[in-house]
Order: C-alpha cells, then structure tokens, then sequence
C-alpha cells in the first residue's frame, strides 16, 4: 500500500491546474497496478521500448507520456499511442514525430524542452533557438503535431534560489513564446517542470505538470530488480 499512500498523500497536497505524470521508469507493472488502482492515469517513461511494452500490457485507459529524449528511429514505436513528449528539442525530431502521427492518423502533442540547468549534460533548446526554429514557420506547417508548452529540469542542487530561478527562466520562455506565437492556440498552454525534490517549488513558480518519480515509487534501482 505504499505506493498508493505516497500517490494519495502527495496529490492532497497540489493546486487545481496541476497535473501529475507518475514517472514509473525502471518500476515493474505490479507497481504502476497499484498507483493506477489507486486512481493515477498518467504515467512517464523515459525509454521507448519499456513504455512500448507498458502499455501493451496494462489497462488501455492509461495516458502513456514520454518524458525523455526520444531518438528518431523510436518515434515510429510510440506512435500509435503516446499522448505527450516531453522531450522535444529539434525541428528535425518534430518532423519525425509528425510524420509517425500520420501514418497513425493521429495528432501527438508535444512539447518543446529548453535547457535551463547550469549542467551541460542536459538536452534542451535556448530561448534563441526556439525563437529561430518557430520563425521559420515549418513548425506550424506540420499537421500531426500540436505544440502544447515546454518542459525543463532545473540543476540538481540544494540551493533553492537556482532552482527557483531556473524555473522562472521556464515560465518566462514560456510566456515570450506564447506572444510571440502560440496567442491563439489554446492548446498551447503546459510549463511541465518539478521532480521529486523541486516539485513544491515548481508549482509555486508556474508549473502546470509535474513529473514525480521516486516519491511516489520510492527510489529507483539499476542493478537490482528490488
Ligand atoms: C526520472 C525523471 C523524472 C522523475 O524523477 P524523480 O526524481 O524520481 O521524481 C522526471 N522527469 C524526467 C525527465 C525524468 O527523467
């Protein structure tokens, strides 16, 4: 019942307009049952093949979101099911991703992710980037896809003041992009941040969709099947 517990507990705790993407990487079916059973729909995966098989094996009504970095020769695997990426960050992965949903004959949401750690390692757009893609207006040209918001990763630090900062960097990107391009499109309206340990924060700066992993399935283990 721990799973379920730590679902309820942390979804008492968020504002209305906040959704919650259950991060359920590396965790085994029987886990995401229980977070499901106990009302969850939303779940995140961060690799194509594991959410492939996750969804042929669970309940149909899950929303599959992909949270990661998908490499072109996946998309095709997720195409005929997955509800949101979050981790988009080139014309030409939107593309791809595009042309995927139409031979499913679907439209795949999106959503662009923009760099805002101090670390290098993570992947993301600038804000310059963004503004030199979406000025070029192939974006808006493809059918399939619907830019619905942008998703970012704050540092991994135990200073508050950059998290925060970072956030606001989001939520300002957020806001110069929707001027700039997206005023009338209702759809696009998501600033996906907060984790685990920064999600409090991200809500109090803007966010309107959270990715908690481990606090709800308790940390993740790589060697051991736990
Ligand atoms: C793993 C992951 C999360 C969840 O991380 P936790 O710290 O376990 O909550 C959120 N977003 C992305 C992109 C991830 O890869």
């Amino acid at each position: 019942m721990e799973i379920a517990n730590n679902l309820l507990e942390l979804k008492k705790g968020l504002p209305p307009g906040v959704q919650l993407v259950a991060v359920s990487k590396t965790k085994p079916n029987e886990d995401i049952l229980e977070a499901y059973q106990a009302g969850q729909r939303v779940f995140g995966e961060n690799k194509v093949q594991d959410l492939a098989q996750k969804y042929e094996e669970l309940p149909k009504d899950i929303e599959w979101h992909f949270i990661g970095h998908p490499q072109t020769n996946k998309v095709k695997y997720m195409a005929p099911f997955v509800s949101l990426i979050h981790g988009v960050d080139s014309l030409k992965l939107l593309k791809t991703i595009d042309k995927e949903a139409a031979k499913n004959k679907r439209t795949i949401r999106c959503l662009l992710q923009f760099h805002i750690a101090e670390e290098s390692t993570k992947f993301g757009l600038s804000e310059e980037e963004a503004v030199e893609m979406l000025d070029k207006g192939e974006v808006q040209k493809l059918q399939n896809i619907e830019i619905a918001g942008v998703m970012g990763m704050a540092t991994y630090t135990d200073d508050e003041n950059q998290i925060r900062k970072e956030f606001r960097v989001l939520h300002n990107i957020f806001s110069v992009l929707k001027n700039k391009y997206f005023s009338a499109a209702d759809s696009f309206r998501e600033i996906s941040m907060g984790m685990s340990d920064d999600y409090p924060l991200a809500i109090e700066e803007g966010s309107t969709m959270i990715r908690v992993g481990s606090k709800i399935f308790g940390e993740r283990n790589y060697q051991n099947k736990n």
